[in-house]
C-alpha cells in the first residue's frame, strides 16, 4: 500500500516540524548532539561496540523522521570500523520504522543543515525508497551500514519482524515525536513488541521522561534510568532489557527462518548453480564474510535460463495488494538499488543494460479493465507505476503507437549473462569465494559431526566430494529429476525467446513493450522478442513452431502498429528452461523432504497454530530456485532473505512475505487443506 506522506513546515531556525503533530523532528539547539547524547550516548554504544564480539549490531528506531539519528549511527560506526579495522564487530545494521516519511525535498532540505554529515546524507538521499509500506533494504557499503527501512505504523510493523530466538535488537533509538503529541505511539503493545524483539541486554534511550514511558518499559522486563536532558530538556531515559529469553518467540512452526545453525564469517558454503539464484546468493554469503564455493557443470556461467542475451526487468502488479504483488513490487525496488550500486561498482560497468522504462501495452478489453482498476485503487505510489497515454508511450518508445497503458518508469532490460558475471566477480572482491566449473552435483548426505554438529557432503559426477557447513542448491531446470527436490512441486516451463535483426520500423524502440510476449530495444544489432511457454518441456533445441508462435503473438497484440507486421527473421533464437512453482513466487529456504515431516503439523489440519518447534530448524541445506521468467525482479531479494536468515541477521521482508517464499508452503496447503476435505 502506497503510504501517506509527512507535511512538513521549516521554524525560523531551520528546524522541520510535522505539521500533523505540531512537534519538531529534532532539537532546535543542534540536531547532530541531541542524536549523540540521547541516542548514541544514551545506548554507550562506543564501549558496547568495542566490547563486542559478534560481527554485527543491531539498532532499531521507531520513527525515521528526517533520517539524522540514521546518518550519525552510521557516521560513528563507520569511524569505529576505521579506527578498529580487525575487530570481530564488522557490520551494523540499522531497522528504522515511519509512518508518515519525508518528500524527499523536505528530507534535503533539513539534512542540508548538517554539513559533517554530507557524505551519508547524500548516500541516504540518492538510495531512499518509494512511499510504499513493508520492508525497504538499502546497503551503505561505504559505511559498513545496512538500513532497513520499514514504512508504516510502528505498530503494525514491529509483529512483522521475525526475531531468532534469542532476540534480534541490541540497541532502541525511541524516538517519535513527545508522548503528549503523538499518544498512539508510546503504548503498552510498542513496549511489548520492544520486549519481543529485544536481546538479552539490548538497551534503549529516548529523549523524554514521560511517567507512561518509563512505566511501561519497566513492566516488560526493561531497567530504567534517568539521565540529564539534552539542551533545555531536564531529564530523559535510558535501560536494559533483563528478562530472561526464549518465551517471547513465536512459534512460526515450518516457517521459521533462523535455522539453528547459525552460520558465522569463515564458515564454508557450498552452491551449486550457475545462474542468477547462485551469483546473488552467493554475493550475499560473501558480503557476510562466509567462504563460499559454487560449484556447477558446464563451463561457463549462465548456461541456463540465465543465458538470454537481454531479459525484461519490471514487476507484476495487480489491481489489489496481494502477498504476490507486493513480493514482486518489494523485489523490484530493492533490485533496482541493487543494480544500482553493482552497475557503479568498476565490474557491474560491463552489464549491458538499460532502464529505460517498461510499457504494458493495453491490447484487448480484458487487459483494459485490469489496467483500470489498478491505476483507480491507487496502492501503487506512480514512481512505481502510471497511466500512460497513446503520445505519452509513443514518445517513450520513439515509434507511434496506437495504444495506451500502463508505465514502469524504474524498469527497462538486463543482461543476465553479464549480471552473473559481474555479480561473481564482485563476490569474488570479497576473498573468500572460489569457482568450480565442470562439477556436477550427483547428490548429498548429511553427516553428523563428532561435536554433533552436522556437516554436509556434496558428491560431483567427477567422484569429487565436498563438505561443508551448508549447502544451497541454486539450479535452474536441473532439480527437476533430483531427490533432494522430491517434494517440491517443480513447474519446469521452456521458453524461446527470438533475436530479431534490429531493422525499420523496430530499430528506434527505446523503451520494453510488453503485451502477452515482450519485446526490448536494440542490444548487439538485435531485439529480444518472446517468449514461448511450454509446460513440462525440458527440450531447448529451437524449433521454428515456437519462432512463428513468438511472431504471432506480437502480431495479434500489436494489431494496427504495423511494429512487427512485414519483419524480417534470420531465425536467431535461444531456448531455454525455466524452474517455476505452481504458485509462481520463488522457492527460498531450507531443503527437506517436507511430506515426510507432515506428522510434525498436524495442529494445522486441525485448524490449530503450531504449538511446538519446528523440526525443519536443523537442517544443513538451502535452496533458492523457481524464480521462473522474474529471476531479474525476485532474486536479489530473496537471496538477501537467505544470507540473512542463515546468519540470524535482520530479515528484509515481512513475516507473511517470507512465509510466501518458504519452501514448506505446499505442504503447510496441504495440511490446512486436510482440514476442508475431512
Ligand atoms: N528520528 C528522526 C530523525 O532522525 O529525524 C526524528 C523522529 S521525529 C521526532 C518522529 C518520527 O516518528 C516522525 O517522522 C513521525 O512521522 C514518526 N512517527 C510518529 N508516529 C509513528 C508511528 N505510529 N509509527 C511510525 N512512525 C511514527
Amino acid at each position: 500500500m502506497k503510504s501517506k506522506q509527512a507535511e512538513v513546515h521549516f521554524n525560523d531556525k531551520g528546524t522541520p516540524i510535522a505539521s500533523h503533530f505540531d512537534d519538531v523532528y529534532f532539537s532546535n539547539d543542534s540536531g547532530v548532539d541531541e542524536t549523540l547524547h540521547v541516542f548514541v550516548a544514551g545506548n554507550d554504544l562506543l564501549t558496547r561496540w568495542e566490547n563486542w564480539q559478534a560481527p554485527y549490531f543491531v539498532i532499531a528506531e521507531t520513527g525515521f523522521g528526517t533520517g539524522l539519528n540514521f546518518l550519525v549511527a552510521m557516521k560513528v560506526f563507520s569511524e569505529f570500523r576505521q579506527n578498529n579495522p580487525s575487530h570481530p564487530l564488522k557490520h551494523l545494521y540499522f531497522l528504522s520504522t515511519e509512518k508518515y516519511p519525508l518528500p524527499l525535498p523536505d528530507m534535503q532540505k533539513a539534512l542540508d543543515a548538517f554539513p559533517t554529515l554530507q557524505a551519508q546524507a547524500n548516500a541516504l538521499k540518492t538510495a531512499y525508497p518509494l512511499g510504499l509500506e513493508g520492508c525497504h533494504r538499502r546497503h551503505f557499503e561505504a559505511f559498513s551500514t545496512t538500513l532497513d527501512l520499514w514504512i508504516g505504523d510502528v505498530h503494525e510493523r514491529l509483529p512483522q519482524w521475525s526475531s531468532p530466538i534469542s532476540g534480534l535488537v541490541d540497541a532502541w533509538f525511541l524516538d517519535g515525536f513527545a508522548p503528549s503529541k503523538n499518544p498512539e505511539m508510546w503504548t503498552d503493545d510498542l513496549f511489548r513488541q520492544m520486549a519481543r524483539l529485544s536481546k538479552q541486554g539490548a538497551t534503549f534511550g529516548t529523549f523524554t521522561a514521560a511517567g507512561i514511558v518509563k512505566r511501561g518499559l519497566a513492566n516488560v522486563g526493561f531497567t530504567i534510568q534517568k539521565r540529564n536532558g539534552f539542551g533545555r530538556k531536564r531529564d530523559m531515559l535510558t535501560g536494559t532489557y533483563s528478562e530472561e529469553k526464549a518465551q517471547g518467540r513465536d512459534f512460526e512452526g515450518p516457517y521459521y527462518r533462523y535455522n539453528r545453525r547459525k552460520l558465522s564469517p569463515g564458515d564454508e558454503v557450498i552452491v551449486v548453480g550457475s545462474g542468477l539464484a547462485a551469483a546473488t546468493a552467493t554475493l550475499a554469503l560473501a558480503k557476510q564474510g562466509l567462504k563460499v564455493t559454487v560449484c556447477f557443470d558446464d563451463e561457463n556461467l549462465a548456461s541456463g535460463a540465465s543465458g538470454n542475451p537481454q531479459g525484461g526487468f519490471y514487476p507484476q502488479l495487480h489491481a489489489q495488494e496481494s502477498i504476490a504483488s507486493r513480493l514482486q513490487a518489494h523485489s523490484f525496488l530493492f533490485s533496482r538499488a541493487y543494480y544500482n550500486q553493482v552497475i557503479a561498482s568498476q565490474e557491474g560497468q560491463r552489464i549491458a543494460h538499460n532502464f529505460c522504462g517498461v510499457v504494458q501495452l493495453n491490447f484487448n478489453e480484458k487487459v483494459a479493465e485490469r489496467q483500470r482498476k489498478l491505476i483507480e485503487n491507487d496502492v501503487w505510489p506512480s514512481a512505481l507505476v502510471h497511466a500512460a497515454t497513446p503520445e505519452f508511450i509513443s514518445e517513450r518508445a520513439k515509434i507511434p503507437l496506437p495504444f495506451d497503458g500502463l508505465f514502469i518508469p524504474l524498469g527497462g532490460w538486463i543482461s543476465p549473462p553479464d549480471l552473473v558475471t559481474a555479480l561473481l566477480t564482485l563476490a569474488q572482491n570479497y576473498g573468500q569465494v572460489t569457482l568450480k566449473p565442470h562439477h556436477r552435483y550427483g547428490d548429498h548426505e548429511v553427516m553428523q559431526s563428532s561435536q554433533g554438529m552436522k556437516t554436509v557432503r556434496v558428491n560431483f559426477d567427477t567422484g569429487e566430494t565436498l563438505t561443508a557447513k551448508h549447502l544451497i542448491l541454486a539450479l535452474g531446470a536441473g532439480a527437476v529429476n533430483l531427490p533432494a527436490f522430491a517434494s517440491l512441486p517443480l513447474r519446469p516451463v521452456r521458453g524461446q525467446v527470438e533475436a530479431i535483426p534490429s531493422q525499420s520500423p523496430l530499430k528506434p524502440l527505446a523503451t520494453v513493450l510488453c503485451h502477452k510476449g515482450y519485446m526490448t530495444p536494440a542490444h548487439l544489432g538485435r531485439h529480444a522478442l518472446g517468449s514461448t511457454y511450454g509446460k513440462d518441456d525440458l527440450n531447448t533445441d529451437v524449433n521454428t513452431q515456437d519462432t512463428e508462435q513468438n511472431l504471432q503473438t506480437h502480431k495479434k497484440a500489436m494489431l494496427g502498429a504495423q511494429l512487427v507486421e512485414q519483419l524480417h527473421h534470420d531465425g536467431t533464437a535461444r531456448a531455454a528452461t525455466r524452474l517455476g512453482s505452481p504458485d509462481h513466487q520463488p522457492v527460498c529456504g531450507v531443503l527437506t523432504h517436507f511430506t515426510n515431516l507432515k506428522p510434525h503439523y498436524v495442529d494445522l489440519s486441525l485448524g490449530k497454530p503450531i504449538s511446538q518447534a519446528s523440526p525443519i530448524e536443523n537442517i544443513p541445506v538451502s535452496t533458492l530456485c523457481c524464480l521462473g521468467s522474474r529471476g531479474l525482479t525476485t532474486a536479489p531479494l530473496a537471496a538477501e532473505l537467505l544470507a540473512s536468515e542463515l546468519t540470524h541477521s535482520p530479515l528484509p521482508l515481512t513475516k507473511d512475505l517470507c512465509h510466501a517464499l518458504h519452501p514448506a508452503r505446499f505442504m503447510v496447503r496441504e495440511c490446512i487443506r486436510g482440514i476442508l476435505e475431512d
